[in-house]
């Protein structure tokens, strides 16, 4: 998708919208990046009930000053029905989490949760290498879409519903096995928890990693709180982790560029963080 010329997208507004929405972080982001880079716009949360989607996408294609939205709960599915999907996503992803309007006023919709998951690890040689994923929701399509397309040796997926996750991996073609959750790991280069274990009022995720190997590197999607029990069992054993916040970050990074046309100041991310986790 191209970006159209930055000059022209300096002033207006994006939006978040779902239900609920006070819970987002979005606005703080991109109100973050907005504010070190002198962006005249506004970010906010906008709260859409799923029977209002129609109407909201009406009112906002013919807005001027709407350069866009993310989407969140519970409508990350049901946008896919007002807006182009050129990308494929309903087949693949099976879900947006961007809606931009394009040169000829065309509502396009995007996801960002897979570009977003994978930058962190966009150095690591996926090919002919296991990867462990707990989960088959929203979040695991995302990461399965990403390892897909890094041409993944093979996927080892773990969830409460192993046929759903079997389902995941044939809609995908990937390679690799469905398994329940209390499975022994396999020795994975990485594994990924894509499910809501060990979030704030989850229970925890906390298989055994003996299996994993030295190098292994361990990606937690969930994000609060931000030092899951996962991670810290990971550093117990001399892991390499990456949290939650790397991917909440970069697929906001991803959206505001489309938005705003400027990329996000990522230099800036120690500080952003900090205001995350306040
Ligand atoms: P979701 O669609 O609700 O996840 C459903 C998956 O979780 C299914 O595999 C389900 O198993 C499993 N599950 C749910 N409750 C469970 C339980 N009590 N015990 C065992 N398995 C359970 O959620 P999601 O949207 O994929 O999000 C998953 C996590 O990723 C959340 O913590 C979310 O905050 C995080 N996330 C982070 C980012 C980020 O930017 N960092 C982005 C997206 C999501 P069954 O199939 O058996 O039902």
């Amino acid at each position: 998708m191209s970006i159209p010329p930055s000059t022209a997208l300096r002033t207006g507004y994006a939006e978040v919208i779902g239900d609920p929405i006070a819970h987002s972080k979005s606005p703080l982001i991109h109100g973050f990046w907005l504010g070190k880079l002198g962006i005249d716009a506004d970010y906010r949360a906008t709260h859409i009930e799923q029977d209002a989607l129609a109407d909201y996408f009406t009112r906002r294609k013919a807005d001027p000053d709407w350069r866009g939205c993310n989407i969140t709960i519970p409508h990350k599915e049901k946008a896919l029905d007002h807006v182009a999907d050129r990308g494929g996503l309903r087949e693949s992803i099976g879900a947006i989490n961007t809606v931009l309007r394009d040169e000829d006023g065309v509502l396009i919709g995007t996801n960002t949760d897979a570009a977003g998951f994978y930058a962190p690890i966009s150095a690591m040689d996926l090919q002919d290498v296991s990867v462990a994923v707990i989960g088959a929701g929203g979040a695991a399509r995302a990461v399965l879409f990403a390892l897909k397309r890094a041409d993944v040796g093979s996927v080892m997926l773990f969830n409460r519903t192993p046929m759903k996750g079997a389902a995941l991996l044939a809609a995908f073609g990937l390679k690799g096995e469905a398994l329940p959750l209390d499975a022994p790991l396999p020795p994975a280069s990485l594994l990924v928890n894509a499910s809501p274990l060990g979030m704030v009022g989850q229970d925890a995720y906390v298989p055994d990693l003996e299996s994993l190997p030295e190098a292994a590197v361990v990606y937690d999607l969930v994000y609060a709180p931000l030092e899951t029990e996962l991670l810290a069992a990971a550093r117990d054993r001399n892991l390499a982790t990456i949290d939650g916040l790397e991917m909440l970050i970069g697929q906001a990074a991803i959206a505001f560029e489309l938005f705003f046309g400027e990329p996000a100041p990522r230099e800036d991310d120690d500080e952003l963080r900090e205001l995350l986790i306040a």
